[in-house]
């Protein structure tokens, strides 16, 4: 193995960038060329492939986003445009690829593999940590970090007003993001599509813990189905009388910043695991972290099997927070 490709696909996530780097110089140390491939698989597709050099990734370990840049590519859905991926890493001589996204980008990667026999690892990347296999995706444990630092200011202001404030965070399909920013900014009450609750179940808990105390900040991710943030407002409003509910949405804040040390450390060791496994001929399995040691991945398992929340946490939530 002489050139490995490396890109990043899908939602930016803080830590990416120190993966790269990661990867560039593990790979380096082994005398193999590292060529970044910008805007995901679009560049691939339109061949914007270039050399990265082990000092080109200097100073970059404490940058969120990607410098490689990310984008979602409808032309990588379709076998022609795969065809045209192939291709350019064929002419630019590249022997495997290292991806690093969430399961749509791990999805496309599997799928690419299996089609053209190609070398590919992938490696975890996604705030929403809701990739099967892996303790943590890298970007997790810096999102969690933002999201509680802002819930902190926010709950200043709720304290100081007596306000139910209630958080939406990102999460469509899975919560544990919300879950464990929820239990880490003691929450009064987090909600997430995982743990099937009705309107009148939220009205009665929030009317329990009204009772005791006037100041509570729900956690909510974004799949939950109780309508708008500003219907479900007016719905706890209409129901517990003398309450001041206000909502606020931390939105696009959630992905970037710093990577936090413990995303940087990830990082690494899944960047470097992904050069070691693929020079050892491994294909088509995802790197991911298990009681902090780097574990393989069936590619497949990965992208199929369903990630579940802990939903203890919960319990341990309602015990606790409610003085
Ligand atoms: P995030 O966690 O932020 O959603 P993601 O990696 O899951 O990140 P997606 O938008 O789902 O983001 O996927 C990124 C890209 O991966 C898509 O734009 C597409 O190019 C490719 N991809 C996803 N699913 C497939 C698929 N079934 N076949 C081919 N390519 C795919």
């Amino acid at each position: 193995m002489k050139n490995l490709a490396v890109l990043t696909s899908g939602g930016d996530s803080p830590g990416m960038n120190a993966c790269i780097r990661a990867i560039v110089r593990s790979a380096n140390h082994k005398n193999i060329n590292t060529f970044g491939i910008q805007y995901g698989y679009d560049g691939l597709i339109n061949n914007n492939i270039k050399i990265l050099l082990p000092e080109e990734v200097s100073n970059t370990i404490h940058i969120g986003g990607t410098i490689l840049k990310s984008a979602r590519s409808e032309e990588f859905y379709s076998k022609k445009g795969r065809e045209k991926a192939y291709q350019n890493l064929k002419m630019n001589n590249i022997d495997g690829m290292i991806v690093l996204g969430g399961d749509g980008s791990l999805t496309g990667a599997k799928i690419f593999g299996d089609e053209f026999k190609f070398n590919i690892i992938g490696i975890p990347c996604t705030i929403d940590n809701d990739i099967y296999g892996t303790d943590y995706s890298i970007g997790f444990a810096t999102a969690r970090e933002t999201i509680v630092n802002s819930i902190d200011k926010i709950r200043d202001t709720a304290a100081s007003h007596e306000r139910i404030f209630i958080v939406e965070v990102m999460g469509r399909e899975s919560g544990y993001l919300a879950l464990e920013s929820g239990v880490a900014s003691g929450a009064e009450l987090i909600l997430i599509p995982e743990n099937k609750n009705s309107m009148t179940d939220v009205i009665n808990k929030l009317k329990k813990i009204n009772n005791k105390k006037k100041s509570v900040i729900i956690v909510y991710a974004e799949g939950c189905k109780f309508g708008s943030l500003n219907e479900l407002s007016k719905k706890i409003k209409d129901s517990i009388s003398n309450s001041n509910v206000r909502f606020s949405i931390l939105g696009h804040i959630q992905r970037g910043g710093i990577p936090s040390p413990s995303d940087r450390v990830l990082a690494s060791i899944l960047g470097y695991e992904s050069i070691n496994q693929i020079t050892k001929g491994i294909t088509n399995k995802m790197i991911g972290i298990k009681n902090q040691k780097p574990i393989l991945i069936n590619l497949n398992d990965a992208i199929s099997k369903k990630k579940k929340v802990d939903l203890s946490l919960i319990d341990i939530s309602n015990i606790i927070s409610k003085y």
